[in-house]
């Protein structure tokens, strides 16, 4: 039992706070903060079987984040703003001695790079306050992490090959739009990739790398080889890894949009001055574009998530695949959103919950594949993300190095 404090609310919001109301018995209060008040109002109006208190706050303010976490004293902080904000709300968690959680790893707003070094720097402080942080528990990442930490349990001695593939087989209806957050994802796609191969990072030029991946129940689709950031942390925690990418599908529709708004200077993050007003064209981008939250209504299709593993099983090699399909309809009737903030937001409220009730409990600043993967996973699949093995059948990848 606990209370929770909720900031952001966006996309990923309007689920975690749903499917944290569907289980009172374990988040007894929640209180719901962003810099919109408004859309926090929105959210707590779907919510009918308990109080959702909300309240403005802008999040990259310290002070008023330990003020707020003052005012309601939580057990846990779950923040779903943006990736800006996390230090920012990790220091309002230490000065308060509040535990903490997050779907996205920390990016400063003015270069567009994403790693771990800066929130694992507070691994010692957390510590020492005895409160704990998890990272990145979101689908990916998050969930790919605990995918592999299964696979590492149950089913490999060693691994040595992890291709996490991520398709949206879905279709919204829009000419083009993102499923989150239009500036992060925008910033992710358009950056550099790259990926582990024997004990280093090995970088390519934006979607250069992209093949045919076979996803169940959807059939094959172009995927392209992208940065994400549970990379960094799964070669870290599982070091016999020797090689690891990440793979995501985007249409040729999509494509060929973000490409032209690239060669216009649409997706820069350089701010620009107009008529005196200083603004960042992407920032403008994402205002112009849809919400990811009003998706959700005319979604059809689903998302397929897993990790293709290779390695080693008593001197044998062995094959394993562990995915999760979501049909974006599914998650519109569960929580009015679509899928893609949907299998974002039931993995954070899986997360809360192993917190909240002791199960996954260590101070300290954790990614989630440090943790017993099965309590976690069989909560998931209770709570609307069921997921599938195949084991020793055919990857799609066959190229093996040395
Ligand atoms: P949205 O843009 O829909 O929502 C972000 C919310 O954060 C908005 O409500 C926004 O407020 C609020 N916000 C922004 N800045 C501040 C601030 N300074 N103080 C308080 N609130 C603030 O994004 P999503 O819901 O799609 O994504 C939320 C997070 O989830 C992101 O970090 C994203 O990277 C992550 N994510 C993780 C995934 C995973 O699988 N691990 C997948 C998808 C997303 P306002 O409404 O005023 O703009």
């Amino acid at each position: 039992m606990g209370k929770v404090l909720i900031i952001g609310a966006g996309g990923v919001s309007t689920v975690v706070v749903q499917k944290c109301a569907q289980h009172p018995e374990v988040f007894e209060e929640i209180v719901l903060a962003s810099r919109t008040k408004s859309k926090c109002d929105a959210i707590a109006k779907l919510i009918t079987n308990m109080k959702v208190i909300t309240e403005s706050l802008d999040a990259d303010n310290v002070a008023e984040t330990v003020a707020l976490i003052k005012k309601y004293n939580p057990d846990l902080v779950i923040n779903v703003a943006l990736p800006y904000q996390d230090l920012a709300i990790m220091d309002a968690c230490l000065e308060t001695k509040t535990n903490y959680l997050d779907t996205a790893n920390y990016e400063p707003k003015d270069v567009a790079k994403f790693e771990y070094s800066w929130q694992w720097a507070y691994k010692e402080k957390f510590e020492k306050a005895g409160i704990m942080a998890l990272l990145g528990c979101g689908f990916d990442p998050g969930v790919t992490g605990v995918f592999t930490a299964y696979a590492a349990k149950h089913h490999f001695d060693e691994i040595h090959y992890l291709d996490i593939v991520d398709c949206n087989a879905g279709d919204h209806g829009q000419e083009f739009a993102t499923n989150f957050n239009p500036e992060i994802n925008i910033r992710e796609i358009t950056q550099n990739g790259r990926y582990w191969q024997n004990g280093q990072w090995v970088e390519t030029k934006p979607l250069e790398i992209h093949q045919d991946v076979d996803y169940p129940e959807v059939g094959g689709k172009d995927s392209y080889l992208l940065y994400h950031e549970e990379l960094e942390s799964l070669v870290k925690n599982f070091p016999t890894i020797k090689r690891a990418r990440f793979w995501m599908t985007f249409s040729q529709k999509y494509i060929t949009h973000l490409q032209v708004l690239e060669n216009v200077g649409m997706t820069s993050i350089k701010p620009i001055k107009i008529q005196g007003v200083e603004i960042q064209p992407l920032q403008f981008l994402k205002a112009v574009l849809p919400e990811p939250g009003t998706l959700g209504e005319n979604y059809t299709g689903k998302t397929s998530i897993g990790c293709q593993i290779r390695g080693i099983k008593d001197g044998k090699e062995k094959t394993y695949f562990i995915y999760n399909n979501c049909e974006h309809q599914w998650a519109y009737k569960d929580t009015k959103s679509q899928g893609v903030s949907y299998t974002t937001g039931v993995p954070a409220m899986t997360g809360a919950m192993m917190m909240l009730n002791k199960i996954w409990d260590k101070p300290g600043v954790w990614n989630v594949e440090e943790f017993n993967p099965d309590p976690f996973l069989s909560a998931l699949a209770k709570h609307g993300l069921p997921w599938n093995e195949i084991i020793n059948e055919k990857l799609d990848f066959e190229d093996l190095i040395d």
